[in-house]
């Protein structure tokens, strides 16, 4: 990786649609390791509550950017993917990606990476991509005991956000004690653990958290013989909400505070884009233990992704993909008592 960056002028870094604080710090730790000297895109807009991450109103968004964009992913000389095992996780950039030849570097931990990059760092055991950026950086994995930016209280920000998120803020997926061997080398480098939990937990919209009891109170299922909850938001609801990108986030974990639930799903409609017919319906997954949704979301729902965290969508109605859902999760999920 340090012989591809050294030779490298143009750089630059992608991370996946929808970012979320795994995405948004391992691809600005890797732009600020870089001094600066990256340009970050991602797909579409990121959360209000990750824009005090440091460099964050430095990312283009492609979606909103395309003609400033195109050019400079053409003219990479070095292009570093973070987060995704696929460049479809990259919507319409995806193809830009594949048509630039240039060298490329993806450092991940989703399973089954596509293959497409120079060289691949993935490590699906890990937490989050943040932690490999960690090892490949300043750990175990490095290459060089002279770092081309030593690990300072900025790098280490954007590390432990993906590291606190991917993590549910230390709650599943966090049982390694290298985990806080990490953490303890970040708060050596000046680290503000609390103010960025803070930052992002606590910013929010008096709207945001009355959508979250409106979909609690109002809009969630419960199926007990399957251990299972569904909720769902129309895109009238979350215009009602004054619904901000990032808004819903985490609301699908909520359910599996209920004793008995184990899984857990949540759908959001989203207006179908000017000259595309249908609402498009984004949906969460997620479960506890021994019971994977990622095989589910991946041949019901066009997704995939970690055994308990999926996410998927269809194109249609919500009444369609709530019929699809019920028609589906008997043959998915376990029946137990
Ligand atoms: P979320 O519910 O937060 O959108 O996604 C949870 C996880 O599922 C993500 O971390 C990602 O690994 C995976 N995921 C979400 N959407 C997709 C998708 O459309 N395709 C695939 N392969 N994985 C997805
Ligand atoms: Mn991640």
């Amino acid at each position: 990786m340090q012989n591809l960056i050294q030779s490298a002028q143009h750089i630059v870094i992608f991370t996946h649609m929808a970012p979320d604080g795994d995405a948004m710090g391992s691809a600005l730790a890797m732009y600020h390791y870089l001094g600066g000297n990256a340009q970050i895109i991602v797909p579409n807009a990121f959360p209000a509550f990750f824009g005090w991450m440091p460099g964050a109103d430095k990312i283009l968004v492609y979606e909103n950017n395309t003609e400033v964009c195109n050019p400079v992913i053409a003219a990479a000389d070095l292009i570093i993917c973070t987060d995704f095992n696929d460049p479809k996780r990259l919507g319409p950039i995806g193809e830009k990606l594949l048509a630039n030849p240039c060298p490329k570097i993806l450092i991940d931990h989703h399973l089954n990476p596509m293959d497409f990059a120079t060289e691949v760092y993935s490590y699906p055991d890990a937490t989050s991509t943040c932690e490999i950026i960690y090892r490949l950086l300043y750990g175990d994995l490095r290459e060089t005991d002279e770092p081309l930016t030593k690990l300072n209280e900025t790098i280490a920000a954007c590390i432990y956000t993906g590291l606190m998120t991917d993590t549910g803020n230390f709650s599943f997926n966090s049982t390694r004690c290298e985990l806080y061997e990490i953490i303890a080398e970040l708060l050596r480098a000046g680290l503000k653990k609390d103010e960025i939990y803070n930052a992002v937990f606590n910013q929010h919209t008096a709207d945001r958290v009355r959508l979250t009891g409106y979909a609690l109170y109002r809009k969630m299922r419960l199926y007990p013989e399957y251990h299972l909850a569904l909720i769902t938001l129309s895109a009238e609801e979350l215009e009602r909400y004054h619904y901000q990108v990032g808004d819903t986030e985490g609301l699908v974990n909520m359910p599996l505070q209920i004793s008995d639930i184990y899984y857990s799903v949540f759908m959001r409609e989203e207006r179908p884009k000017p000259g595309t017919p249908s609402s498009r319906i984004r949906i969460s997954f997620r479960s506890q233990g021994d019971r994977p949704v990622n095989i589910w979301a991946h041949e019901i729902f066009h997704g995939g992704g970690h055994a308990n965290a999926s996410g998927g969508e269809i194109y249609g109605t919500m009444g369609k993909a709530v019929r699809l859902f019920e028609q589906s999760f008997p043959k998915y999920l376990k029946k137990e008592d």
